[in-house]
């Protein structure tokens, strides 16, 4: 049973081998891993679903995504580097636009 204040969720093997040896890494344990990887999961999720209807994607070039906002009403660039996506008009590497690449299949096979 877990204690108070906790649930408990049931995942696959594969999934708690991995949780596993990620919490090891970043030597914290399982259920803070989780916890913190859900969380950070949904903040996005939340952040994104309110703002995706407004961005699209133009187009793909190089390492490059050029998307429009519509919100802002301008062509927004995302670039990769080094595995990590940076929002030109943000300066961020943590803005809807890159959260909203980090979504994309097509994106996010090359980003850590
Ligand atoms: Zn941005």
């Amino acid at each position: 049973m877990p204690d108070k204040g906790f649930r408990s969720v049931n995942v696959t093997e594969q999934v708690w081998e991995k949780i596993k040896s990620r919490a090891k890494q970043e030597r914290t344990s399982i259920s803070a891993y989780a916890t913190e990887v859900l969380t950070s999961f949904m903040e996005a999720d939340e952040r994104l679903s309110h703002y995706a209807p407004l961005i699209e994607v133009v187009a793909f070039e190089g390492n490059s995504v050029i998307l429009r906002d519509k919100k802002l009403a301008r062509i927004v660039e995302v670039y990769l580097h080094e595995k990590q996506l940076s929002c030109r008009h943000d300066d961020s590497r943590e803005c809807v636009h890159v959260a909203f690449c980090q979504a994309l299949p097509q994106v996010r096979r090359f980003v850590r």
